[in-house]
């Protein structure tokens, strides 16, 4: 997971990476950084936290110049530490580099080891750094050509932000499983992991990096080249899911556009079903809910207050902490609740913990009947390719039938939405490019379909 952003060319350069990343911090909330490129001298901040919490008005104002790359990280089990917060920033060859990266390199560990062997240091857990040390080993005279050469050595996914004195370089894997988008504002260019960032920082998306290009912004101009031929293209599916904001467009569609089409299809699913509302697990939930709404004839309701200041309850790393969150999060509105029939919509399970839990709290407030209905297939395989999907013993999908998971959450149904009807509702025709590995166990992988192996860090 994570989310990257980068501008070049403007005085307000960190205050729009800032502007940026607040924008983007659904994406991840454990760290936050941003780093600056002060005619030729890399200045950075970074810390752990929210945006808001990492950047006081002092910190931003110390990031002069007029290139900035931010990050944003997710938390993921026992990684959680600041050394691997991002942008990292290391001397070479070439002077100082910076690099941002959303994804999940599934070859890390070897490359690491290898590296380790003759001689490099790593100050940090991720594997983000290989990509650094693989380009301190090839002696080209510009960053670019050195990512040319070293970036198709690794497998799995990745959206990159480089940042030399001078340049700002974006690159995205050959299957292009992470999203990247440029963008211009003025004079500036924009790197994102979502169009809402450009939109919000004033921008106007041009269009998306393709699979396996590169793109070099360095004198006011962006030059784009191929480091590796484009593989399947295969975007992430449950960036539509869950991950992206609404207002972001992908494969085609506004992600809310997505989102209500595939509440009309799950209505279209669960044709027969009789209810007295409709209702969604706030957020991603409330979109399905309304296009479920609107097809099926039964009228929206909001079931649940959301408290927005709590973070994202998955995001907790130890299990008690999660649950904990969870409660906080949502409080069920008791009027809207008693004695009815409700078909809640919420966009995946997962472990079950998150449905559990407000099928108990809805039940508790006097439902009647709870209708669940999942906008997503039943997940039955880890994602090795960013998304932090926990391995395959701690997915219900994998664990419980379809029966034992509703007795196991309390439901009184529980549906899940087909794989085929998810991915038309997801893109354009010609954009239903899709990775859905987690729903198949089959991996498209890189290069040439082999099966990913475990990632050495997911972020
Ligand atoms: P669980 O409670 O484990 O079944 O997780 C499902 C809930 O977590 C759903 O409400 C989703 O909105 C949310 N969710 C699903 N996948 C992720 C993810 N990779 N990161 C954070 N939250 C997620």
């Amino acid at each position: 997971m994570c989310g990257i952003f980068g501008i070049t060319d403007s005085k307000d350069a960190s205050k729009l990476a800032y502007v940026g990343l607040f924008t983007l911090q659904h994406r991840g909330q454990e760290s936050a950084g941003i780093v600056t490129d002060d005619k030729g001298t890399l200045r950075h901040h970074i810390g752990m936290g929210l945006v808001s919490e990492v950047f006081t008005k002092d910190a931003l104002e110390s990031l002069t110049g007029r290139s900035a790359i931010g990050h944003i990280r997710y938390s993921t089990t026992g990684s959680s530490h600041i050394k691997n917060a991002q942008p990292l920033v290391l001397d070479s060859y070439l002077g100082q580099v910076a690099v941002a990266h959303n994804g999940n390199i599934t070859n890390a560990d070897r490359l690491k080891a290898d590296l380790q062997k003759n001689g490099a240091i790593f100050q940090s857990t991720s594997d983000t750094e290989v990509i650094l040390h693989l380009a301190a080993k090839y002696r080209g005279s510009r960053l670019e050509d050195t990512l040319a050469k070293n970036l198709p050595k690794l497998e799995g996914a990745y959206a990159f932000l480089f940042m030399a004195p001078g340049k700002v370089i974006g690159a995205r894997d050959p299957s292009g499983f992470r999203p990247l988008v440029l963008g211009r504002l003025g004079k500036s260019f924009i790197l994102a992991s979502e169009t809402c960032a450009i939109d919000v920082a004033g921008g106007k998306t041009i269009r998306e990096i393709e699979p396996g290009e590169m793109v070099v912004i360095e004198g006011g101009k962006a030059s784009f080249r191929r480091f590796a031929p484009a593989q399947k293209f295969t975007r992430c599916i449950f960036e539509q899911v869950y991950f992206a904001r609404p207002d972001s467009v992908a494969a085609g569609r506004t992600v809310q556009t997505a989102r209500y089409e595939i509440g009309s299809v799950l209505a279209r699913e669960l044709k027969d079903v009789k209810a007295d509302l409709v209702s969604g697990v706030p957020d991603s939930g409330t979109v399905y809910a309304l296009g479920f709404s609107k097809e099926a004839g039964i009228p929206f309701q909001t079931v649940f207050m959301r408290n927005h200041y709590t973070g994202r309850s998955f995001i907790q790393p130890d299990q008690r902490l999660r649950e904990f969150t969870a409660h906080l999060k949502l409080a069920p509105i008791r009027d809207v609740i008693q004695g009815k029939t409700i078909i809640l919509i919420d966009d995946s399970l997962v472990r079950g913990t998150t449905s559990r839990k407000i099928i108990k709290s809805l039940k508790k407030a006097g439902a009647k009947k709870i209708i669940l209905a999942i906008a997503s297939p039943p997940i039955i395989s880890p994602c090795f390719y960013g998304i932090d999907t926990p391995n395959k013993t701690e997915l219900i999908a994998n664990k419980l039938t379809v029966e034992e998971t509703r007795r196991f959450i309390g439901a009184d149904e529980l549906h899940y939405l087909g794989l085929e009807n998810l991915v038309s509702a997801c893109g354009d025709r010609k954009d239903r490019n899709f990775c859905f590995s987690c729903f198949t166990g089959k991996y498209a992988g890189y290069p040439g379909g082999r099966r990913a192996r475990r990632p050495a860090a997911a972020l």
